[in-house]
């Protein structure tokens, strides 16, 4: 290897900040002394930049966004820092000079996980886009004590383990003691007359501070770094607080909810909610002012985004600020507040859109209640007259004793956005489409991205590597540019090259599963991979009675053609949702079935993966042959883990659903293989309830068969959760269409077996979906964004249409 100065200058900074902060050498320190050693070297790198950005904006007067998400889901930061401050290459060379084991060093750091799944990424894909096309922007969350639990199995049952993420203390964050916000809880609250009019006067109740941990968010290649502020729970300085009251405040911040969809409205989400929302918009208005601008001008200095309808209290806490602490009118505040914020709607699933009781939310928020109210009945006056009573109360925020969060979202932003075309289809058509009706033009779609720099560039290396040989490096910039790479589609020796990729990709996936879980994959059969919350909408059943279907197969004859395959899981199930953990219970039982039959095992193996997260989904994703997206048409409002495989080079697998639709379309339906109803026929079949599925059940031997063994006996361990799984899906007639799918399925899945066998075509079909992945840039989502809702400038080049 070439000497090189950035090379030599680095190990010495290594060298010295080991023996700074440990006081070891390189020979005896540990991964975790090393890992720790080298974040202290980049964040040095980071710190100048991040200094240098915030100066900047300031003596700019640039726009900015704060993007507000209840969850971040970064993962880990080294690799992806090293590599967007173009340092990754340099670092590993060297590391192979010090013989050091790098990989061991990347992961001694722990894998932030304050979030569930795709949501949190999505907020923290955004977080690597917008300093990446040098956009303002920053984040606002909570710094959860504890996050997503860390998943084991047991006896094939889910356990969940406590995720203590700063027992190590975090390397990227900085405690910013004078940004620290009072944000103020319960008590009773009444107006008072004064001679600035009525004021609220606040009696008894509980005051939190806010303290804020900043983390730098890198940009790619230039010299901006943004901020990610998250949030801390902590007793205010000079308050005498007993041992419980000190543990009620600290529990604000103390865990996140590890429910990604149905949300049981208690008590403390609501009070995290407001927690970052209110410190968020404090911060936020106390910045503005200091900065010289009126209030007034707050919608063209700041816009605040938010992620789904948990910082909705933005909201109300905007006009008590405006009302209370600043002494506007009702209409001038309002019109502040609406052209500030902007929100992004995650879901179609009824019960995931957030209500709270009037009850509950009157105690803990008395104050942002009382404005509720008042928005409440601005609202029905100003509806009443044109669309009637009905519509009014339909629409209203407060209905039935409860707070509807969405509505409340819809009436008090200036903007409504879905995140894939159906989705947003079906929001103005079905879920929020009485706010259509009134704001038509505060609706549009902006389809959910992915950051190609984490899980390309810097989880799958030899891939962006070979891509860089044949069209250069200018779509690391501009990832559309990819589709270049058509222009090689008949090239066989470049085809070839892929495939040899691949397969080393598949060689290391392999290689974990071997030390983690003592199992020995076949590199050579399919990697068929699902991964994801383990969800009923998601149907990982579907999946696994796939399974189930080959494993008969091949039982009653051997010589059955099945096309090898390893089935590739990983989920975690909400502690509280007990048919997921139910699921994962099965598919873990037909595993360990499947893997010790020696009459199977060289045509099929089934292993689950334990702990998903992002970490793990990097090492997955560069090995997947087949990316299986089969929720039920209808119910996934984008997905994101489709994009992160399609760039990765596997096929889709798929409903029509979500982005899925969007994938196939950019990648060719020839090169994926859609199946299943699509969202018209499973609303029908809603709307007229002609679904059966004991009449599937009966009128399918095969199914038939496949069914029975999960309550026969055939599968073992599972008399509960296998008759708790054939109810649902029989006695319960299935919501979800499992099996209105099958037949679909497995006859696509052995259409797609075959076709495997043909590695050249394969592998074209592959090389067809990284070339059309360009455009599921979080980039040009970040962009569309910032061009249509925030009106902030960016640098993305060839931002030719919006998505
Ligand atoms: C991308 C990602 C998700 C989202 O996956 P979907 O299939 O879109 O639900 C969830 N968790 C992790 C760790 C991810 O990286």
């Amino acid at each position: 290897m070439q000497q090189n100065d950035t090379v030599t200058q680095l190990k010495q900074e290594f060298l010295d900040s080991l023996e700074a902060h440990f006081a070891v050498s390189l020979a005896d320190a540990t991964d975790l002394q090393r890992y720790q050693a080298l974040a202290a070297v980049v964040k040095q790198k980071i710190a100048t930049k991040w200094r240098r950005t915030k100066e900047d904006y300031r003596d700019t007067g640039a726009k900015q966004v704060y993007y507000f998400s209840i969850e971040f889901l970064p993962g880990r930061y080294l690799r992806a820092n090293l590599l967007n401050l173009g340092l990754l290459a340099d670092t590993e060379q060297m590391m192979t000079e010090l013989d050091v084991d790098f990989t061991a060093v990347m992961e001694a750091e722990v894998d932030q996980g304050l979030g569930n799944g795709g949501l949190g990424r999505l907020a923290s894909d955004f977080m690597d886009a917008m300093p990446s096309i040098a956009l303002v922007g920053n984040g606002n969350g909570i710094r959860y004590r504890y996050g997503l639990f860390r998943q084991a199995f047991i006896n094939g049952y889910q356990v969940e383990y406590p995720d203590d993420w700063l027992k190590n203390d975090d390397v990227w964050e900085v405690r910013q003691d004078d940004e620290a916000q009072v944000v103020h809880y319960g008590g009773n609250v009444y107006l008072q007359d004064t001679p600035d009019g009525l004021r609220p006067v606040y009696d008894g109740g509980l005051d939190v501070l806010a303290v804020p941990y900043d983390t730098g968010m890198v940009g790619a290649d230039n010299d901006v770094v943004n901020t990610l502020r998250l949030w801390s729970a902590e007793v205010p300085e000079g308050v005498k607080a007993s041992v419980s009251e000190r543990s009620v405040i600290e529990s604000i911040s103390g865990e996140l909810y590890p429910d990604d969809s149905n949300e049981e409205g208690r008590r403390l989400r609501l009070r995290q909610e407001y927690f970052f929302s209110s410190a968020g918009v404090q911060n936020i208005i106390k910045h503005h002012l200091a900065d010289g601008y009126s209030l007034h001008a707050l919608p063209f200095q700041v816009a605040i985004h938010i992620n789904d309808t948990h910082p909705t209290v933005v909201i109300p806490e905007m006009m008590r600020i405006l009302l209370d602490e600043h002494g506007l009118g009702w209409e001038e505040a309002w019109g502040i507040t609406t052209r500030t914020v902007s929100y992004t709607n995650h879901t179609l699933l009824a019960e995931a859109l957030e209500r709270w009781s009037q009850d509950l939310f009157a105690q803990e928020l008395p104050r942002l209640f009382q404005l509720i109210q008042e928005i409440d009945r601005h609202h029905r006056v100003s509806v009443a007259s044109e669309h009637g009573e009905d519509f009014a109360w339909r629409t209203s925020p407060l209905q039935d004793g409860q707070v509807h969060m969405a509505r409340l979202a819809a009436i008090g932003s200036h903007a409504i956005n879905g995140v894939a075309p159906l989705h947003s289809q079906l929001l103005q058509d079905k879920v929020l489409h009485d706010f259509y009706i009134l704001w038509p033009a505060k609706f549009s779609n902006k389809t959910n991205g992915i950051t190609h720099r984490r899980y390309m560039h810097a989880a799958n290396e030899s891939l962006s590597a070979l891509i860089d040989t044949k069209i250069g490096r200018d779509w690391r910039k501009l990832p559309k540019d990819i589709t270049k790479l058509r222009d090689f589609n008949m090239d066989e020796a470049f085809l070839r090259e892929l495939a040899v990729v691949k397969r080393q990709n598949k060689q290391r996936l392999a290689d974990w599963v071997s030390h983690n879980m003592g199992i020995d994959i076949n590199v050579d059969a399919i990697f068929d991979v699902q991964i994801k919350r383990l969800h009923a909408y998601k149907r990982q059943l579907l999946h696994l009675l796939g399974i189930l279907t080959d494993y008969l197969a091949l039982k009653h004859d051997a010589n059955a053609y099945v096309a090898p395959r390893v089935h590739i899981f990983a989920a975690k199930a909400a502690p509280s949702y007990h048919y997921a953990k139910q699921i994962i219970k099965v598919i873990n039982e037909v595993a360990n079935m499947v893997n010790n039959d020696p009459a199977v095992n060289d045509k099929m193996q089934v292993v689950f993966l334990p702990n998903y997260g992002v970490s793990l989904a990097e090492l997955i994703i560069p090995a997947a042959d087949v990316s299986e997206q089969i929720s039920t048409a209808g119910k996934e409002a984008s997905g994101t883990s489709n994009m992160k495989l399609m760039a990765n080079g596997a096929l889709q697998l798929a409903t029509m659903d979500g982005a899925n639709i969007d994938i196939i379309h950019a990648a060719g339906a020839e090169n994926a293989y859609a199946f299943g109803m699509d969202t018209d026929t499973v609303y029908k079949h809603y709307e007229q309830h002609d679904y059966s599925a004991w009449d599937i059940y009966q009128n399918n031997p095969k199914l038939h068969r496949v069914l029975d063994a999960l309550i026969d006996g055939t599968v073992p361990n599972v008399q509960e959760e296998g008759q708790a799984v054939f109810d649902s899906l029989i006695r319960d007639n299935d919501e979800y269409f499992v099996l209105g799918d099958y037949e679909s399925y497995v006859d696509t899945q052995a259409r797609l077996g075959q076709d495997y066998q043909n590695q050249q075509a394969w592998t074209r079909k592959s090389l067809a979906n990284i070339a059309a992945s360009g455009e599921f840039s979080a980039d040009y989502t970040v962009a569309a964004y910032a061009d249509e809702i925030w009106h902030v400038p960016h640098n993305l080049l060839a931002q030719q249409e919006s998505k």
